[in-house]
């Protein structure tokens, strides 16, 4: 594709575009009667429109059967986590004994923890990324100070090299190698939040496991972004949320992977909940906990099916649409995107700035992390009283999402108009 920054060339590549017609699928925000340029799907995904419907059907069955919607409901809410069973599975690149709905992200890490971290005397380090999204840097340390140990002893952060934004993928795998013998974990988030950078999780997995760790990633801002192959990779363990890219709503339900060489195995520790208990003796309430032999074995407590409905309407359109044909558009628009930028940057004189992402393909997913050099906030504002929704970090980043579902190049070209306006 060959970008122009012209409304002729936006225009005929959204007629190009063969998932045009999702937009309509999903509730846009208005903006003096025009739609906003939504670039924040990275931070809460908009609303699928059947996920009223959804949402409504299970209102619906409460009212109706009381109890007894857990056997009667259309959707019998005693199964309810196995309606994502498949769709996960597809998402993340997993066998469908590997995944589960359940709780929330931050929850997911600290339960997928007890299970894969497990200091000993001689193995208790963990290789994290510096400047890991706050919630999982909070985990990490917890549990590191759970276990008696010492945070600045145990955490290994590695950072992106003076006067560079990204962190080098041998730099990593430097890390993982100098602390071979004394590492219990490697967790990492798949794609940075802050930069957008996609690591290579294939390789990191490779490394972590032969020097003998457990290896985890946090998915937050990769599923439903970047194609996953978790199983393939033979990745430990992962969770994600489903309010950003999965555009399930606020606070919904999150995912968990745990790969079967672990799942299947009873043994694995974990904590341990009743809805983990083998489905088939579960109501006998006996004492003594048999797990499920599958990922549900990790669950604790029953579905919490209002805020798993709008994720079922999100997963039905994953399924239609599938992850190569996201993210071959999101090549496409992210590159366009950068494209409008940078074409920006050379003819407006008097503001600098930077693109931080990495440029290669193979590194990014549909984020746009802009540096904005000698400028702050009032820029971001101005772009926000223009109609733009994007999202600021302190002290001068601002980060873009045009997502290959429901964003579209014209969407990037008015941004590009908006941005040059605003620097002026
Ligand atoms: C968004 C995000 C979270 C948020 O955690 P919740 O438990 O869902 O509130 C955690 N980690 C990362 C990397 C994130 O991007």
């Amino acid at each position: 594709m060959t970008y122009q920054n012209t409304r002729t060339f936006a225009e005929q590549a959204d007629l190009n575009d063969p998932l045009a017609s999702f937009r309509s699928r999903f509730h846009f925000p208005s903006f003096g009667g025009s739609e906003m340029i939504y670039f924040t799907g990275n931070s809460l995904g908009l609303q699928p429109k059947a996920a009223r419907e959804l949402l409504l059907e299970e209102l619906d069955d409460w009212a109706y059967w009381g109890v007894e919607g857990h056997f009667h409901a259309q959707r019998p809410w005693k199964r309810y986590h196995e309606f994502f069973t498949e769709s996960a599975a597809r998402l993340v690149g997993a066998r469908n004994n590997e995944v589960v709905m359940m709780n929330g992200l931050t929850t997911n890490i600290h339960l997928l923890m007890v299970s894969f971290y497990r200091p000993t005397a001689q193995r208790f380090k963990i290789v994290c990324e510096q400047k890991a999204f706050p919630s999982d840097q909070y985990a990490l340390e917890s549990q590191v100070r759970h276990h008696g140990l010492d945070p600045s002893e145990a955490i290994i952060e590695v950072a992106p090299r003076p006067g560079e934004h990204t962190i080098r993928h041998e730099d990593i795998l430097t890390a993982i190698d100098r602390h071979k013998d004394q590492l219990a974990l490697v967790f990492i988030g798949g794609v940075n939040y802050y930069t957008g950078q996609v690591f290579d999780m294939q390789a990191i997995t490779k490394a972590g496991r032969a020097a003998g760790a457990f290896v985890g990633f946090d998915l937050a801002h990769a599923a439903g972004n970047i194609i996953l192959r978790l199983h393939d990779w033979e990745v430990d363990f992962a969770c994600w949320c489903t309010y950003k890219y999965l555009n399930s709503g606020p606070g919904s339900i999150a995912g968990a992977f745990i790969h079967e060489r672990h799942a299947l195995d009873k043994n694995t520790p974990r904590f341990a909940g009743w809805w983990g208990y083998e489905k088939s003796t579960r109501f006998l309430m006996q004492p003594g906990f048999d797990p499920i032999p599958t990922a549900e074995g990790w669950q604790l407590s029953n579905a919490p099916v209002m805020s798993m409905a709008p994720h079922l309407a999100s997963l039905r359109i994953f399924d239609e649409v599938g992850m190569e044909a996201l993210a071959n558009k999101a090549q496409q628009l992210t590159g366009y995107l950068d494209f409008v930028i940078k074409n920006i940057s050379a003819e407006t004189t008097g503001c600098d700035f930077e693109i931080i992402t990495p440029e290669d393909p193979k590194q990014r997913g549909c984020q746009i992390s802009l540096l904005v050099h000698g400028r702050g906030k009032d820029l971001f504002d101005a772009l926000s009283k223009a109609g733009v929704v994007a999202d600021w970090r302190e002290p001068n980043v601002i980060r873009m999402a045009p997502v290959p579902l429901y964003n579209s190049y014209t969407d990037v070209l008015r941004f590009g108009q908006i941005l040059t306006q605003a620097l002026k």
